[in-house]
């Protein structure tokens, strides 16, 4: 697959890959990474993105899209034990016009429900990194 015409690669998820971003890392492998989102629609809000240039789904490769949601299950098992809930939503958005703000391809994962989701992407809504790095270990713990 050609690399997408619009990806930038210095958008923050690919700066976060690179390893020159901090995160809180939940679960890693080849093809993808999870981590904590800084701004939480909900406590335990979780994004997995691919180790592969593509800003929304119709760049995804086959391959990755079979990874991201071979990582999307194991973190909502995960999210499932820690938050002890079955409601998990998982949500994607492509293109500005949808809402997005981050145009590297992620897909989030949020232990609430679709009722109760707090504002997407809002800078005064920063969670405490201390937070963020002790449930990234507890749900590191439960994959
Ligand atoms: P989008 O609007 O593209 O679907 O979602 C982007 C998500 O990335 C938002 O939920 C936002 O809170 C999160 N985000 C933005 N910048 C950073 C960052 O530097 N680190 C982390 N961990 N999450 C980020």
């Amino acid at each position: 697959m050609n690399k997408p015409l619009n990806y930038d690669a210095n958008n923050i998820f690919a700066k976060i890959i690179k390893g020159e971003i901090p995160n809180h890392t939940v679960y890693e492998d080849d093809k993808t990474l999870a981590f904590m989102d800084i701004m939480p629609m909900a406590e335990g809000h979780v994004l997995v993105i691919p180790k592969c240039e593509a800003v929304e789904l119709s760049d995804m490769p086959a391959d990755y899209l079979k990874a991201i949601f071979e990582t999307a299950q194991k973190i909502m098992g995960a999210q499932r034990k820690v938050f002890e809930r079955d409601g998990i939503v998982q949500m994607q958005l492509n293109s500005e016009q949808a809402g997005q703000t981050v145009f590297h391809y992620h897909v989030h994962l949020i232990p609430t429900s679709i009722h109760t989701l707090r504002e997407h992407a809002t800078l005064n809504q920063q969670a405490d990194h201390g937070k963020l790095a002790e449930l990234a270990q507890r749900l590191a713990e439960s994959i």
